[in-house]
């Protein structure tokens, strides 16, 4: 039920049969339908809603629009915001939502509709707070300002337009992020400063598109791009600007430039770093053993199954975990929930040096730890951030 393996971790920290208990499975969880009568005709849409674990504060994590999410996966998810959230220091507990649907069926219109209903069937959790959505894949800042519309309270969502009340810097967030990450690691574990790198990213939505963009910009050459449309390969480095506007006029990513690449070419590619940053569970038992990467980075939320992480820690490819590497975005909504509170002002460059401070402490923690237990970096971040959170459930008299 849990991502958690005791067995491992409880060789790093001392982890109560109690606080096993609470920490095996989700405090609450919600299968609901949402219903709605459009133009078209009837729809119904299955839904979930889980909240994990609230110890550190109000359940938070995204709201993901997709098709065939289930209760299991965004269980996951909640779990892992959990102990995300625990990781960076910020005082949220962590959930998750999802609505089962594809929203390029749908009008803008209608997809207002829709994510109304769905604030309606939460009401209780987000109308006093005990969880605060966010975007997630599907979702964005326009959805975020429809729920800020339906509860009158910027304090209940993150991940709003800058206009009404979002965070400069939010969007590129968890992008920024994740090169923030991937930056320091390069010297640290590769020894190589980011210049000398070549890098290979799966996903060009929010997460990858930024990832690339704030790499390139550092200097590391971008090799391989590709998502659900497709993928281009340059030996030279990809001009990510000149993609993105590709990407924006074509719809897709297929015939850009001279060369194609496949998703699963681009996960066995030659590169220094490796980014998978779309869907998870891509890095699998079957293809980890393909992975030629100096270290992999994880944009996405599991990405990596425990048979590919088993895999990938025997051939010493050293993989900065997802609630690390990707923690940026709930760091920047922290700084939005927070400024909400507060009524402050916020500059970009603060946000850029919150996600980079607290993303950095957490790196050096995690990769100190790891050398100290002989652990994978997943393993140290986890027994870091689960013993936060046993300290949060001390305190307050759960266990
Ligand atoms: P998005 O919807 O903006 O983009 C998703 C990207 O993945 C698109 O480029 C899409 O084409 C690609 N994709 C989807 N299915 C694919 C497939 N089968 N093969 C190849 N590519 C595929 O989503 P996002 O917000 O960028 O989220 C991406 C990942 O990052 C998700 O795992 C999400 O949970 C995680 N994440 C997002 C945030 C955030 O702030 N947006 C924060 C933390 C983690």
């Amino acid at each position: 039920m849990s991502i958690l393996n005791f067995e491992h971790l409880g060789k790093i920290i001392s982890i109560s049969d109690d606080a096993k208990r609470l920490l095996e499975g989700p405090e609450k969880e919600i299968s609901f339908r949402l219903d709605l009568r459009l133009d078209r005709g009837l729809i119904c849409f299955d839904s979930h809603a889980v909240f994990f674990n609230a110890a550190r504060g109000p359940a938070k994590g995204g709201i993901r629009f997709a098709p065939d999410v289930t209760l299991e996966e965004t269980r996951v998810l909640a779990e892992l915001m959990v102990y995300k959230t625990a990781l960076a220091g910020i005082p949220f507990g962590g959930g998750k939502s999802a609505i089962c649907f594809d929203p390029s069926q749908y009008t803008r219109g209608e997809i207002d509709s829709i994510v109304k209903e769905y604030v309606h069937m939460l009401r209780d959790e987000i109308c006093t707070g005990a969880y605060i959505p966010a975007p997630d894949m599907g979702s964005g800042a326009h959805e975020m300002a429809i729920i800020y519309g339906e509860t009158h309270n910027p304090e209940s969502v993150t991940g709003k337009p800058v206009e009404v009340g979002g965070l400069p810097g939010r969007r590129e967030a968890t992008g920024r992020g994740v090169a923030t990450v991937a930056i320091a690691a390069a010297g640290e574990l590769l020894s190589k400063p980011i210049e000398k790198t070549r890098v290979a990213v799966q996903g060009f939505g929010n997460v990858g598109s930024w990832a690339c963009r704030f790499l390139s910009e550092a200097g590391a050459k971008v090799v391989a791009v590709a998502d659900i449309t497709g993928g281009a390969y340059n030996e030279d480095g990809i001009d990510i600007q000149n993609l993105s506007q590709y990407r924006q006029e074509a719809g897709t990513l297929a015939g850009y430039g001279d060369t194609s690449i496949t998703n699963e070419q681009l996960l066995a590619s030659d590169v220094d770093i490796l980014i998978p940053a779309a869907c998870g569970h891509v890095l699998t038992g079957e293809n980890a053993d393909q992975v030629r990467a100096g270290m992999i980075v994880e944009g996405a939320n599991a990405p990596t199954t425990k048979e590919a992480d088993e895999i990938l820690h025997t051939k010493g490819i050293p993989v900065l975990p997802d609630i690390l590497a990707n923690s940026g975005g709930v760091i920047a909504s922290y700084v939005e929930w927070r400024r909400a509170k507060s009524g402050s002002i916020t500059k970009i460059e603060e946000t850029y040096e919150t996600i980079d401070t607290l993303i950095l402490e957490s790196l050096e923690s995690v990769t100190k730890l790891a050398k100290a237990e002989r652990a994978s970096y997943r393993e140290a971040a986890l027994a870091l951030a689960v013993g936060h959170v046993i300290k949060a459930m001390e305190a307050r008299g759960w266990i």
